[in-house]
C-alpha cells in the first residue's frame, strides 16, 4: 500500500516537473468506493416525449439518476426538470446549446455553462455540481473554466452505446442497424451489466429504446448485488478514480 502510494506521488511529481497536464486526474470517469454502488447518467433533453416516459420508468423501478441536460431544453421544459429534480433525480449541466467546446473561445465556454447553471437554478433552486462535455470532448481550458463555476467534468468508465439504438434521435445508416433490432438490445443490456463494478458510471441517452430495456438491467444489476445511485452520491461515498489510459470513447452527440 506505502509502496503503491510512494509510486504514485513520484508520478505526479513527474507529470509537474515535465510539464504534462494529468488532465485526467480533473475529471471523474468512475468512483473508488467501497459499496457496491453503480450511477446512471442519462445525457441530453430533456424532451417530454422522452423524458416523461423515462421518468415514469426510473420512478416504477426506484431508480435515482443524473441527467446531463441541455441548457435551451431546460428552458423551454423548465416544469419537466422540476419534476425531475422533484423525483429526487440530479439535475446536471450538459451546455446551452450542445457545441463541442474544443473548438469555442473562454467566452464561448464560459456562456455555455454559465448560462446552463442559471437555467437549472431557475427550474430546481438549485446550482449543478457537475458537468459533462458534448460528445465527451474537453480539454484543459474546459476543465479550468468548468471548475471556475464550481463544476465537476464527469465522463463515464461504461458506454451503454444506446444511441445506435434511438434512430430518431441518432440516425445511423440502415445498414448498421439488424432487422428486428434485437441485437443492439442485447448487446447494450450485456455491455451495462457485464462491464459494471463499483463505482462505475454508466452513459445512457435520455429517451429512445433504452427505457424498455431499463427493468432488465435493473433486475440484472441488482442481481449482481448493485445498489443504483446518482453520480453525486457516488461521489460522496467515494473519491474520484483516475484513468491513467486517455479514454477516446467519443459519443456521436
Ligand atoms: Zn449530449
Amino acid at each position: 500500500m506505502t509502496r503503491t502510494v510512494g509510486i504514485a506521488a513520484l508520478f505526479g511529481l513527474y507529470m509537474i516537473l515535465s510539464g504534462i497536464t494529468p488532465i485526467n486526474a480533473d475529471t471523474v470517469w468512475s468512483v473508488e468506493t467501497t459499496r457496491r454502488q453503480v450511477a446512471f447518467s442519462f445525457d441530453d433533453g430533456p424532451k417530454p416525449e422522452s423524458s416523461i416516459p423515462l421518468m415514469d420508468m426510473l420512478e416504477k423501478l426506484q431508480v435515482r439518476a443524473t441527467f446531463f441536460v441541455v441548457g435551451h431544453e431546460t428552458q423551454a421544459n423548465l416544469d419537466l426538470v422540476k419534476r425531475l429534480h422533484d423525483q429526487g433525480h440530479e439535475i446536471a449541466n450538459h451546455t446551452y446549446n450542445h457545441r463541442r467546446l474544443p473548438a469555442l473561445s473562454e467566452t464561448e465556454i464560459l456562456s455555455e455553462l454559465q448560462q446552463t447553471n442559471d437555467v437549472i437554478r431557475a427550474a430546481t433552486g438549485e446550482s449543478p455540481r457537475l458537468f459533462r462535455p458534448p460528445g465527451g470532448q474537453f480539454n484543459t481550458k474546459v476543465i479550468q473554466l468548468a471548475a471556475s463555476l464550481g463544476l465537476t467534468v464527469v465522463l463515464w468508465d461504461v458506454n451503454a452505446g444506446d444511441y445506435v439504438l434511438d434512430v430518431h434521435r441518432f440516425p445511423v445508416k440502415d445498414e448498421s442497424r439488424r432487422e428486428d433490432g434485437a441485437s443492439f438490445s442485447q448487446s447494450v443490456i450485456a455491455k451495462i451489466t457485464t462491464q459494471s463494478k463499483p463505482g462505475s458510471i454508466i452513459l445512457m441517452h435520455n429517451g429512445g429504446d433504452m427505457i424498455e430495456l431499463l427493468p432488465t438491467i435493473v433486475a440484472k444489476l441488482r442481481n449482481r448485488g448493485f445498489e443504483i445511485v446518482t453520480v453525486g452520491e457516488l461521489l460522496r461515498e467515494g473519491k474520484p478514480r483516475i484513468h491513467s489510459v486517455w479514454n477516446d470513447d467519443h459519443v456521436p452527440d
